[in-house]
């Protein structure tokens, strides 16, 4: 297990009003992992990135348009792009270096280690031209982070790419740009999106023409505890290992625990260091993109998941859903799980 840190996600991108998504994020990541003896796992890395550098890698996924309107909105910085992004003067600057970062680190993996890359802004609400399924915002992301990994696998070599996303938000981005495509297995988990940015991604869209069976949305009812969770990450388990991928990227986002301020769910460690523990149960290459998270989840799932991932024993205890809520979400997903796996089964 390797984290690395980007150092200069700690200056840049500074929102100049009050914003959840704040360089604040990282330090208490770090201060979680002080605090945790967890730190000597973690790298600061500062990489030197022109934006010439990352333009064809960025054509990848996203559209010629949609890259042109970032720059020039960068250009005109500081400025927001929707009520929920926004762009500071050196955003630019962080965003570069954030996607070289993620294609350098993944176009290089070659072991089934696990790389945690706790950088900034996240991008999984990137799609391709921008807002991805009529999504009403860009949900603070401008680049599609989980995305490049995945590019950066294929150019490594990599023909058969699963990607889970457990942010507590649909990664519409990441689906949208695979939603056609067997090569890419994207596994989601995340509040239903009824009442819920950015309202999409129900178990129903599994994906489209080739793509049709590679998408999958499991749902958690509001309230939902680790009880629930633990059930569905069973599923998502035997998903990935039907599929059989050769590599892994996580869109990692905690901002699922409870409290932590954007969501109803009540995640606790115990989720977080079970998703840490079904990572090292795969044992492929692995890289973890850091998505949402802004408070307490980060400073309590962080250390709880790199404890999973490490096999370093620990007891956390389940939270609690209701039991109508706990048999709503079992049921949704078992029912989720069949219908993929006979996709899955038929393509072999
Ligand atoms: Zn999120």
């Amino acid at each position: 297990m390797k984290i690395f840190v980007e150092k200069n996600s700690i200056q840049k991108h500074v929102p100049w009003f009050y914003h959840p998504e704040n360089p604040r994020r990282v330090e208490i990541i770090i201060n979680a992992l002080s605090k945790t003896f967890l730190n000597s796992y973690m790298l600061y890395v500062d990489v030197q990135s022109e934006l010439n550098d990352v333009l064809p890698l960025l054509g990848k996924i996203h559209c010629k348009r949609y890259i042109e309107y970032i720059l020039d909105r960068a250009s005109k910085s500081p400025c927001e792009l929707d009520p929920d992004t926004y762009l500071s003067r050196d955003s630019l600057e962080l965003l570069v270096e954030t996607v070289n970062l993620v294609y350098e680190i993944a176009v290089s993996h070659r072991n089934n280690d696990i790389i945690f890359l706790i950088i900034r802004p996240p991008g999984h609400h990137a799609g391709r031209c921008g807002k991805a399924f009529n999504a009403p915002t860009l949900g603070f992301c401008i680049f599609n982070n989980a995305a490049i990994a995945v590019e950066a696998l294929k150019d490594n070599g990599y023909n058969k790419i699963a990607v889970l996303d457990f942010d507590i938000h649909h990664g519409n981005g990441t689906q949208e740009i695979y939603y056609k495509d067997p090569t890419v297995l994207h596994i989601d988990i995340h509040r239903n999106p009824i009442d819920f940015y950015p309202f999409t991604g129900y178990p129903e869209q599994i994906g489209k023409g080739r793509g049709k069976g590679y998408s999958v949305n499991f749902i958690l009812e509001p309230e939902s505890g680790d009880d629930s969770y633990s059930y569905i990450l069973d599923h998502v388990l035997e998903i990935i290992e039907a599929y059989s991928p050769e590599a892994l990227i996580v869109s990692a986002g905690f901002d699922g625990f409870m409290d932590d301020g954007l969501a109803d769910t009540l995640l606790t460690e115990y989720t977080y260091y079970n998703i840490g523990k079904l990572l090292k149960e795969l044992d492929l290459p692995t890289i973890l993109v850091l998505e949402g998270g802004y408070n307490i989840g980060l400073e309590r799932g962080v250390p709880a998941l790199i404890y999973g991932a490490l096999g370093i024993k620990k007891q956390y205890k389940p939270s609690k859903s209701k039991e109508t809520i706990y048999k709503l979400n079992m049921m949704q997903a078992i029912k989720l799980y069949s219908h993929i796996l006979k996709y899955l089964k038929k393509r072999g």
